[in-house]
C-alpha cells in the first residue's frame, strides 16, 4: 500500500497524546473526518437555558488502520448522555414500530421461539420491540439505561432493568433468569464505549445454541452517501461488516448471516451464534458482503482518506446555496430537528442568519431551540403559516415521506432542499 493514497493525504493526528482503538488497542493516527467542535446533538435548549453557555466537544473521527474500526473517542460518557431525560422514544415513529413488528415475526419463525424461550433486548427503549415478543407469549427482558424510556416500558408491563449492559450484568441476568435463546440489539453497538465488555456480555448471556441479532448503520453506506451528519457524540463507533465480524469473532461469536436494510440510510442486520456450539450454517451472504466491502477498499486507508474533502465540498455547496437564496431575499425554513440535523447545522455554521426556524413533529421538541445554533423549533404548521420559499429537510432519510406530507408547500411555489449526499433542490 502506498504511503499517500491517491484520493489525497490522510490527515495525521497531532497533539499531546495518541488515542487508542477501542477494539484492538492500536494507536489511532489517521483521521477519517474532523467536524470541529459541536455541542451534544441530542439535546434541545429550553427557554431558561437560552441565556446560558453550552459545552462544545470535538467531533474528530479516527479510523484504525489495524482493525478498520471508525471511531470517536469517549469525549462524553454514556452516563452524561443517557442519564439526562433522553427525549427519544422509539414508539414515536410509526414506521419504526412496524419495522419492529415484522422483525419479531421473522425471529419467532426463524428461531422457533415458544413460551419456553427467553428473549433479551439490549437498549430496549420504551418496549417498542418487546411488546410484540410479549404478545406472542414469549418470556422477555429489556435492558435500558435511560430512566424515562425504561419507565415507559415498565408501565406497559414489559420486564425491564434500567442498567448499562456489559459482562457483569450479563452474568447476573444469566444467573438469575437463565441464558437467552435470542439476544437482540438494534442501534446500540454504536453507542457503547467499552465495546469489548459489551460483546463479551452478549457471549456470556447466550445459550450454546442461542442467536444474537444486531442492527447498526453500515459504514460503507455512510461513506458512499456522504452521511457525515450521522456522526455525533452519542455514536462512538461506525462499523463495516469486516470489522463487526472481527469484533464478534474475538469474543467467540460467529456471524452466520447478514441482511442489508434501508433503515437509517443503509443498515446491516447481523446474526451471530457461539462459534463452538452454534448449529446454523454460515450463509453465502456473509462471504458476498465481505467481497463487496473488499472491492470498495474497506481495508485500505485510501477509502477513508478521501472522505474529509467530500465533507468540505458539501459544506461549501450548502452554504453557497443558502447565501445566494438569502441574498436574493428568499426565506428558508428547516424541517425536522434530529441529532443528524444538529451535526450538519453546527458544522456548517447555519443559524437564524440562514434558517428562520425549523419544525418537528415531536411535541417535546416544539418550543425549544437547536443546540449550538439556537434555531427555534416550532410545530409543522408554522411552515404552512409562514410559507417559506425553501424547506431544508434535515432528516434526509425520511425525504420521500416529508415531501409528500408537506406537499402544500408546492401551492405557493416553495421548494424542498436536501443537503446530503449533495445539495439537491426538488
Ligand atoms: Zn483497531
Amino acid at each position: 500500500m502506498p504511503d499517500l493514497p491517491p484520493g489525497g493525504p490522510v490527515h495525521q493526528a497531532t497533539g499531546p497524546r495518541q488515542p487508542l482503538c477501542r477494539f484492538c488497542g492500536a494507536g489511532l493516527a489517521h483521521t477519517f473526518v474532523d467536524l470541529g467542535m459541536s455541542p451534544l446533538c441530542q439535546t434541545q435548549i429550553g427557554p431558561d437555558e437560552l441565556d446560558k453557555g453550552e459545552v462544545f466537544y470535538p467531533l474528530h473521527v479516527y479510523v484504525c488502520n489495524q482493525c478498520w474500526l471508525v471511531q470517536l473517542q469517549e469525549y462524553v460518557t454514556p452516563e452524561q448522555i443517557f442519564s439526562r431525560d433522553y427525549p427519544y422514544f422509539s414508539s414515536f415513529s410509526d414506521s419504526w414500530v412496524e419495522h419492529a413488528r415484522t422483525y419479531v415475526e421473522h425471529m419467532v419463525t426463524d428461531f422457533g421461539l415458544t413460551a419456553a424461550s427467553f428473549v433479551v433486548e439490549l437498549a430496549s427503549n420504551d418496549g417498542y420491540l418487546l411488546q410484540h415478543v410479549q404478545r406472542g407469549g414469549i418470556p422477555c427482558l429489556g435492558i435500558e439505561p435511560t430512566a424515562s424510556t425504561a419507565a415507559a416500558a415498565l408501565a406497559r408491563g414489559i420486564p425491564t432493568r434500567q442498567e448499562f449492559f456489559g459482562l457483569a450484568l450479563a452474568r447476573r441476568v444469566a444467573a438469575e433468569a437463565g441464558r437467552a435463546d435470542v439476544v437482540a440489539g438494534n442501534n446500540v453497538l454504536a453507542h457503547v464505549p467499552d465495546l469489548n465488555d459489551f460483546v463479551a456480555g452478549i457471549a456470556a448471556l447466550l445459550k450454546p445454541d442461542g442467536v444474537g441479532t444486531f442492527e447498526f448503520p453500515h459504514l460503507l453506506r455512510l461513506i458512499e452517501h456522504n452521511q457525515f451528519d450521522t456522526i455525533y457524540h452519542e455514536h462512538f463507533s461506525y462499523f463495516s461488516f469486516l470489522t463487526v465480524r472481527a469484533v464478534f469473532g474475538r469474543h467467540g461469536l460467529q456471524v452466520f448471516d447478514v441482511r442489508e436494510l434501508p433503515t437509517h440510510g443503509g443498515s446491516l442486520r447481523v446474526y451471530v451464534q457461539p462459534t463452538t456450539s452454534g448449529r446454523r450454517p454460515v450463509e453465502a451472504r456473509v462471504q458476498e458482503l465481505l467481497a463487496t466491502e473488499s472491492a470498495a477498499g474497506i481495508d485500505n486507508l485510501a477509502l477513508y482518506g478521501r472522505f474529509q474533502e467530500r465533507v468540505y465540498a458539501t459544506k461549501r455547496h450548502l452554504l453557497a446555496f443558502l447565501i445566494e437564496a438569502r441574498s436574493a431575499g428568499k426565506r428558508v425554513a428547516g424541517y425536522g430537528a434530529p441529532g443528524k440535523g444538529n451535526t450538519l447545522l453546527n458544522y456548517c455554521g447555519i443559524g437564524t442568519d440562514f434558517l428562520d426556524f425549523t419544525v418537528d413533529r415531536n411535541p417535546a421538541k416544539q418550543g425549544t431551540w437547536t443546540p449550538g445554533t439556537r434555531i427555534p423549533i416550532l410545530a409543522p404548521g408554522a411552515i404552512l403559516e409562514q410559507k417559506p420559499d425553501y424547506v431544508l429537510i434535515l432528516p434526509w432519510n425520511l425525504r420521500a415521506e416529508i415531501v409528500e406530507k408537506m406537499s402544500p408547500v408546492r401551492a405557493w411555489g416553495g421548494k424542498f432542499v436536501i443537503p446530503i449526499p449533495t445539495v439537491e433542490i426538488i
